[in-house]
Parts: structure tokens; C-alpha cells; sequence
């Protein structure tokens, strides 16, 4: 299908084109951590710092009390957690124990959390005290047999009954009284009764899962993505290679992206153990945190999504902080609009980066060479050992330079398959080859453009809109700050382009000051006929704007008229 690899000619020297893969389990990463550099740090979190040894004797812990709750190798094991140490902690004890972990995203109601756990067989789900509710609603439903609940002062290094500022700010008003018994365990408790011991269970990682990743949810029920040890170990020694200029053991990483979203999993938790990189973690996204933990921090590396970029350099105070510690950053989970990262740039001096994939693929399967050469709006060349082509819909075949089509991914990195979904797994590969969904190009010099995914393309008399290529337009407006765009049904048209805009604090600007705008950078088919100011549009916890949600509330109200 690839005619050239037109972009190894693009390679940094210092990047190999093809890595050697260890073939080991994800958890090993960490024993070796703990073995080879027990007092060095692994992560901070709100004034506590952990080193390798205790995480590992934690994790240990969790996995030896998971083995005496009958789980067994294979059996899956949910985690529903914001960012905390025990998210790290459970990620690699339920690994340790030889189970699969799924990852429940803490924004899920009931109906959701109870798909996830009928779908995936789950034993055993940790959750945070107030997400047990939910939890607690729907899990006698599911093939749960216990809930373990933690707290998030459970690791905080003062005394239980004083709530630390930040904690308290964002859970006022949550009161939860839970009745521990023999089946709803306490995090804790469990913990301290468990054993240290070392436990050796076999791993194939090209067969053995580590993760069923749910993804696809805002287009019906989510699948559960099936990703190996060796899918994960090998995208995590990818990103390595392409950060060659990071340190082992010296590097400070700002966790602020989920770690149950792949993206946070892979290029924040499983890098920063194979690599020793201090974690500052974060319980969420917020501006003023994140700056302040850059500065105190000197935080060197911020992976993140394009809308934290956008809430930082809207952040007023920016210029107060020092943040002239960070080198990299990569963006990735949904487009990065150029004039964000110019702006990020000029504001930090760090280099943003963006970086593409999805769920099925580890996530990272393209990126921009950090320190090479980078071209505005491409998300850059594919990795080491990483092929992607793009399909020619005239054709059928591999399409040439310059000509749109789905993008087309093979490489370690790639997905088992959808658990349980041999049709879903069939309808997504095209021979070995994993079809994204995402529409884009390659240039002749072997860098990659996505014009959109395939099914939010508007048509519009005929036309073919990317709703990307609209809402980079409006980016650039000096008022807005965030932009999406969607189509709507027209009598007339099929389609019609409606904006949906969040304006910059203190900014205003009218309907037809916008249209006016987009009048003057894009084709007249293309310009928006509808505008709707917003306060906030709708997120995914990665920060991906959710584009269904707004077509889901057109729905409504044109059903209500
Ligand atoms: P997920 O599986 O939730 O990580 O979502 C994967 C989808 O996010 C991809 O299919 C793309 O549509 C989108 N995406 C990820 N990275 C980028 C990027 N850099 N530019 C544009 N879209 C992206």
C-alpha cells in the first residue's frame, strides 16, 4: 500500500527508523525501577512525594490483596480514578496481579458505568469515594464482586480530618457516607494488611492484554479497545525514541492529562516509569495549578490537549510565571490550531508539538519531530516502525501525494482487536492495515494533514466542508476563544455550517463581524450562516471538544420546536 515512506528521509539523525522491542510486560518496567533506583522519586502529588520503592511495595500490596480476592490472570480489574498515587498504584498492582485493567472514565453516569462493566467481565472496580454512588447504583447488575473505595487524602501527608485547600474547593458539597463490608472494601485498610511480596506470573506480551480501553462512546456504545503488553511497551519505547533528547532519571513531567485515557496512560505514567521521570500529578486541569507546578516544578516535559494549550495562554497571569524550565510539549487527542501554538511558543519559549492516534493505537502513531523539522498544521511523520497510508477513494489503493483520503495505520503499536466485536474488529482493518476514520493527506516530503474525521464532513450543496478547516479560521479571530463547527440540516443547502463560539474573556464581537471574517479566509460555501455564543462548550476530560454533543442539542431543540 505505501508507495514510498517518504517521511524516513524527514527523520531527525539521532531517531532510528525502526527500534528493537523488548518483549516484556508493562509492570516489569516498574520492578526494575524499584530494584535498580528505590529512593529516587516517582512522582509528587499535593505536597507528597513517593520514590520507586514505595510505589512498588504499594502496588505489590494491591496485587497480592486483588490474588486473595480470587482474581486471576486475565480477569479484569476497573479503575475510576481522577489523577492521584493510586491511580499509578492500581494501574501497575492489577497488572502485577496478572489481571487487565479498564479504565472507567469518572465522568460516566450509570447507565454507561454499567455497560463497561457487563461488557468487560470486570471483578473488581477501585473507585473514589465520590464516584461510589454511581457505582454503587448499577453494580449488582454486573459481573462486579467488589468495590474497593479510596479517598483522595488517602496519600495526602497531613492528618485525614484536614482537607487540603484545592480538595475541598472542588468537592464542595459532596457528602458521602459508605458502609464498608466484606464486599465493599477500604482502599487503605486493604492496602495495609496486604503482603510485599514479589509475585512472578508468566506474561506473553504479544498475546497477554493489559488494557481494554473504552472508546467510542459519543457514537453508541463504547468498545472496549484490546491493547497487549507488548502494543504499550513498544509505543511507549516509540515515544522515547522520538524525545531522544530526554534524560533518563533527570527529566520532570506535568501529569495533567488523564492517566485513564490512553494518551496520559501511555506518554505520561508509562513513560515516566521506563524512563524515571519525576511525575508532578495533577488531579485535574487547571491553569493557575499547572503554571504554578511548572514554575515550582521546573517541570521540562507537558504532554497535553490542544484546549489546555488554549485555557493557558488565556490564563492573565501567564507572563508573572517562570516557565523557562519546559522543553517539550506534545498536544495530541484532537487538532491543535497553529495560532495556539505559535502563541503557547512565544508565551513559554517551550516547543509544542503536535501528535496524532487514536485509542486502537497505543495512541501515538504520528508526530512532529520535536527537534526537526516542523511544518504548520501537520501532525508531522509517523514513528519508528510505523507505516500510515492514505486511501484513495477513486481508487481503492494508496493515494498520491497531496490527495485526500482515510488514513491507513500499521505498526506495534495497533490494537488486538475490539473485545468481544469480531465484526466491529473486521469492519476496521482493510488486510492488516487499521482504517481511522480520519480523513487527511501526506506532502511530497512524507508529513501528514487531517482534514477531519470522516463522519463530521458537512455537505453543503453539494460541497464537502471539514468543519477543522472552519474552526482554524475563527481561531485566528482575536476574540474567540475556542471554536467548533458542526453541520446543521438546510432545506436548501442539505447542510448548512453553524459556529458555535466561547469569546475571550473581556472580548466582544458580533455575528456579522465573524461572518465578515470568515468571508475574507475562506470560500463563501465554507463560511458559517449560523452563529451561537457559548460559555463553555462541551469536553471530553482529555479536553476534546465534543462535536456530537453539539449536533446532539441541535437535535433537541429542533425537536422541541
Ligand atoms: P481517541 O481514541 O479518543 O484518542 O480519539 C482518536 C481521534 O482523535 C482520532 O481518530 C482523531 O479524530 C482525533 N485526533 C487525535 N489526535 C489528533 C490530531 N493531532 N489532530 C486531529 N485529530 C486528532
Amino acid at each position: 500500500m505505501v508507495k514510498e515512506k517518504l517521511w524516513l528521509e524527514s527523520y531527525p539523525q539521532e531517531i532510528p527508523s525502526t527500534l528493537e522491542y523488548e518483549n516484556r510486560s508493562l509492570q516489569s518496567f516498574l520492578q526494575e525501577a524499584a530494584r535498580e533506583n528505590p529512593e529516587k522519586q516517582a512522582f509528587h502529588f499535593m505536597g507528597k512525594d513517593m520514590t520507586y520503592k514505595e510505589v512498588y511495595g504499594d502496588a505489590l500490596r494491591f496485587a497480592n490483596q486483588l490474588r486473595s480476592l480470587g482474581v486471576n490472570k486475565g480477569d479484569r480489574v476497573a479503575i475510576m480514578l481522577a489523577n492521584t498515587p493510586q491511580s499509578v498504584i492500581c494501574y501497575y498492582g492489577a497488572l502485577l496481579a496478572g489481571a487487565v485493567v479498564v479504565q472507567t472514565n469518572p465522568l460516566y453516569v450509570e447507565r454507561e458505568i454499567e455497560h463497561q462493566m457487563i461488557d468487560s467481565g470486570a471483578k473488581v472496580m477501585v473507585c473514589l469515594d465520590i464516584l461510589y454512588p454511581r457505582v454503587e447504583k448499577v453494580w449488582r447488575k454486573t459481573s462486579l464482586e467488589y468495590v474497593v473505595v479510596t479517598s483522595i487524602k488517602d496519600y495526602l501527608p497531613f492528618p485525614k480530618n484536614v482537607i487540603y485547600p484545592f480538595v475541598q474547593k472542588k468537592n464542595t458539597g459532596i457528602k458521602v457516607n459508605i458502609s464498608y463490608n466484606s464486599k465493599t472494601l477500604h482502599f487503605p485498610s486493604l492496602l495495609s494488611a496486604g503482603e510485599e511480596k514479589e509475585l512472578d506470573i508468566p506474561i506473553d506480551p504479544k498475546e497477554d492484554l493489559a488494557l481494554l480501553q473504552y472508546t467510542g462512546g459519543t457514537t453508541g456504545p463504547a468498545k472496549g479497545v484490546m491493547l497487549t503488553h507488548y502494543n504499550l511497551v513498544a509505543n511507549t519505547l516509540q515515544c522515547r525514541a522520538w524525545m531522544y533528547k530526554m534524560k533518563k532519571g533527570e527529566e520532570r513531567v506535568l501529569a495533567a492529562l488523564p492517566f485513564f485515557h490512553v494518551y496520559g496512560m501511555t506518554v505520561v505514567m508509562n513513560l515516566s516509569i521506563m524512563y524515571l521521570t519525576k511525575m508532578i500529578i495533577l488531579p485535574k486541569f487547571d491553569p493557575k495549578q499547572v503554571l504554578k507546578a511548572i514554575q515550582k516544578h521546573k517541570v521540562s516535559l507537558f504532554p497535553g490537549a490542544p484546549t489546555m494549550y488554549v485555557g493557558l495562554i488565556n490564563e492573565p497571569d501567564i507572563e508573572k510565571y517562570d516557565l523557562s524550565s519546559i522543553e517539550a510539549c506534545l498536544s495530541g487527542s484532537a487538532p491543535l490550531p497553529v495560532e495556539v501554538q505559535q502563541q503557547f511558543e512565544k508565551l513559554t519559549g517551550g516547543k509544542l508539538v503536535e501528535g496524532y492516534g487514536l485509542t486502537e493505537t497505543s495512541p501515538v502513531a504520528v508526530s512532529t519531530p520535536i527537534w526537526g523539522k516542523r511544518k504548520a498544521g501537520s501532525i508531522g511523520v509517523p514513528w519508528p516502525d510505523t507505516e500510515v497510508a492514505v486511501l484513495s477513494a477513486e481508487t481503492g489503493e494508496s493515494a498520491e501525494p497531496g490527495e485526500i483520503g482515510e488514513l491507513m495505520i500499521r505498526g506495534p503499536q495497533v490494537m488486538k482487536g475490539y473485545y468481544n466485536k469480531p465484526e466491529d474488529t473486521a469492519a476496521s482493518f482493510k488486510e492488516d492495515w487499521f482504517l481511522t476514520g480520519d480523513m487527511g493527506y501526506m506532502d511530497e516530503e512524507g508529513y501528514f494533514y487531517i482534514v477531519d474525521r470522516k463522519k463530521d464532513m458537512i455537505i453543503a450543496g453539494g460541497f464537502n466542508i471539514y468543519p477543522r478547516e472552519i474552526e482554524e479560521v475563527l481561531y485566528e479571530h482575536e476574540a474567540v476563544q475556542e471554536a467548533a463547527v458542526i453541520g446543521v440540516p438546510d432545506t436548501y443547502r442539505g447542510e448548512t455550517v453553524k459556529a458555535f463560539i466561547v469569546l475571550k474573556k473581556g472580548k466582544n464581537v458580533t455575528e456579522e463581524e465573524l461572518e465578515k471574517f470568515c468571508r475574507e479566509n475562506l470560500a463563501a460555501f465554507k463560511v458559517p450562516r449560523l452563529y451561537e455564543f457559548k460559555e463553555e462548550l462541551p469536553k471530553t476530560m482529555v479536553g476534546k471538544i465534543l462535536r456530537r454533543a453539539l449536533v446532539e442539542e441541535e437535535e433537541k431543540k429542533r425537536k422541541e420546536n
